[in-house]
């Protein structure tokens, strides 16, 4: 059993959260109806942040701010070398500033900080490959239209970009999409989630600090119902990103489609790992127990099924209980920390309650199972959840939380229509010594991504997104720019043009 948490307290904080304004056309404001919104950091019950709450006035202004930066400039029209330079310098200040954002997202997340510091590594790493990118994007031209004919397909930035992001990620998400945006010559109003402003609030002064024009990114914390809600549906804005739920994303889309808006949508999932019995046993056991527990199962690519081959199966989940419970869970400060805390307290009772549908309805809780007492904050021990059969909610939904269902295959075939069993699409993880048995499975998943013998690696190169209800589009990848553009296609004639009305030139004035 894992033991209760105790967190120590938070010495910097106790002199009161730290306050942050909106960012609008390039200044920092109040919300206009002086609202605030406290958030508490979830390991720890302390406030540590108050934020200047967006309503419908300042989602309002930042819109139409974003709409007067795209339609006068001069960010769209600048050169891409240019746009590249601001996203290469802001990624350096983010590097200066490393320590205050990793802190940042570890303590309105509950993210543990040594990962914290990771996803902030990771995050400028986007950055910069973004601003390569910024240089490569062109379009195309036909000079084999005939001798008269020269056909241009010019790529243009797509407008005023609206960016969605959640809470589990909040650096690395918003930087899956701004620098992108920016460097296709998009301006932008960003939503974080209302819980995880804080980093993406210090990115936008790192952007003003990197010479970022005014207006061309513009970040409200608001809630989604009033303030995202607005974004999506707003005529002035061209193209929605999105990423969250797959219930919120759906209604998203559907909001934009009264504009015929672009959107990309990056959702949920319910990912699982294939173990087979020639696999690196030791090697798998690592990434199933990472896999589940990783940001404390807040992870749209958690591995969060195991399907293990019959054969190994009892032995395997043993081991997988036996590591399970030697993961440090505790204070997301604590740099031993491999587990942190939920994010609300609404959320671990859902997680709870996923758990005892499940004792209810026939498994077996073969690890933890219930949330960790005595303590300031809120945490789960780590749970294996095993005999689960393929129609029980625990198979088929996200969790979200660090709970791992079990299920066993016979076949390869079994394992792939198991990983089908689901409405999402998002990854999928195959670990097998047999080069065949991984191939076939990578091909016969319809997964966005799938890891061969390794799990959750991830590349700015490399695109990202999924199939099914896990999403639409991809992002990152070399396409990750074109994505926020417009092509156009421009038709130029040269010499003397053959009119539709066919009539000799000299005859016209007959
Ligand atoms: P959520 O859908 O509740 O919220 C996401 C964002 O949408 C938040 O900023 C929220 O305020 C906003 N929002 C809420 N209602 C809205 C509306 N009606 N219109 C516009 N915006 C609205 O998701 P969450 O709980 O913050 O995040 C967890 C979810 O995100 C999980 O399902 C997870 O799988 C998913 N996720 C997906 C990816 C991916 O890349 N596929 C990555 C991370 C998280």
């Amino acid at each position: 059993m894992t033991a209760a948490i105790t967190p120590a307290p938070i010495a910097e904080e106790t002199a009161g959260p730290t306050a942050y304004r909106l960012l609008i056309d390039g200044a920092w404001t109040d919300a206009a109806s002086g609202r605030t919104l406290d958030r508490a950091s979830p390991g720890h019950g302390v406030p540590v942040s108050r934020y200047a709450l967006a309503g419908a006035a300042d989602v309002e202004k930042a819109i139409a701010a974003a709409r007067r930066a795209f339609d006068h400039g001069p960010w769209p029209g600048m050169k891409a070398s240019d746009r590249a330079a601001v996203l290469a310098r802001t990624a350096d200040l983010m590097q200066d500033r490393a320590d205050d954002l990793v802190r940042l997202d570890a303590l309105e997340s509950g993210k543990p900080i040594s990962q914290a510091k990771g996803e902030v590594a990771g995050a400028i790493d986007i950055w910069r490959y973004a601003a390569s990118l910024a240089r490569t994007l062109h379009g195309d031209s036909y000079a084999n239209l005939g001798e008269d004919m020269l056909g241009l397909v010019l790529r243009e930035p797509i407008g005023v970009v609206s960016i969605i992001t959640p809470w589990n990620f909040p650096l690395l998400i918003v930087s899956q999409k701004l620098p992108f945006a920016l460097a296709a010559g998009c301006t932008t109003v960003v939503k974080p989630s209302e819980m995880t402003s804080a980093s993406t609030l210090a990115l936008g002064e790192l952007l003003q600090q990197a010479g970022l024009p005014d207006g061309v990114v513009n970040i409200v914390v608001g809630h989604g119902a009033d303030v995202g809600a607005a974004m999506v549906d707003h005529p002035a804005v061209d193209m929605v990103s999105f990423t969250g739920s797959t219930r919120v994303g759906k209604q998203a889309m559907a909001a934009a489609s009264n504009t015929l808006k672009k959107v990309s949508m990056e959702l949920g999932g319910k990912n699982a790992q294939i173990v087979f019995p020639d696999a690196d046993l030791e090697a798998a056991l690592d990434a199933v127990v990472f896999g589940a527990y990783f940001n404390a199962g807040e992870c749209c690519n958690a591995g969060s099924r195991l399907l293990v081959h019959r054969s190994i199966a009892d032995d395997f989940v043993a081991q997988v209980v036996e590591l399970g419970l030697s993961v440090t869970v505790g204070d997301p400060l604590d740099p031993d920390t491999q587990v942190g805390a939920i994010i609300t307290h609404d959320h671990l009772a859902k997680v709870e309650a996923y758990v005892d549908q499940a004792d209810q309805d026939g498994a077996t809780i073969a690890a933890g199972g219930k949330r960790l007492e005595g303590s300031a904050g809120r945490y789960m021990a780590p749970t294996v959840v095993r005999d689960v059969a393929p129609g029980m909610a625990i198979a088929r939904e996200e969790v979200f939380g660090p709970v791992l269902s079990v299920l066993t295959f016979e076949d390869a075939d079994e394992a792939a229509s198991l990983v089908q069993a689901t409405d999402f699409g998002l990854s999928a993880g195959v670990w097998s010594r047999d080069i065949d048995t991984c191939i076939g499975l990578a091909r016969a998943v319809r997964t966005g991504t799938v890891w061969v013998n390794t799990f959750m690696d991830g590349y700015p190169e490399l695109p990202f997104g999924g199939y099914k209800q896990s999403g639409l589009g991809r992002e990152l990848g070399r396409n990750a720019v074109e994505d926020f553009t417009e092509t156009k296609t421009v038709q130029i004639h040269r010499g003397e043009r053959t009119n539709w009305w066919v009539r000799p030139r000299g005859n016209q004035a007959a």
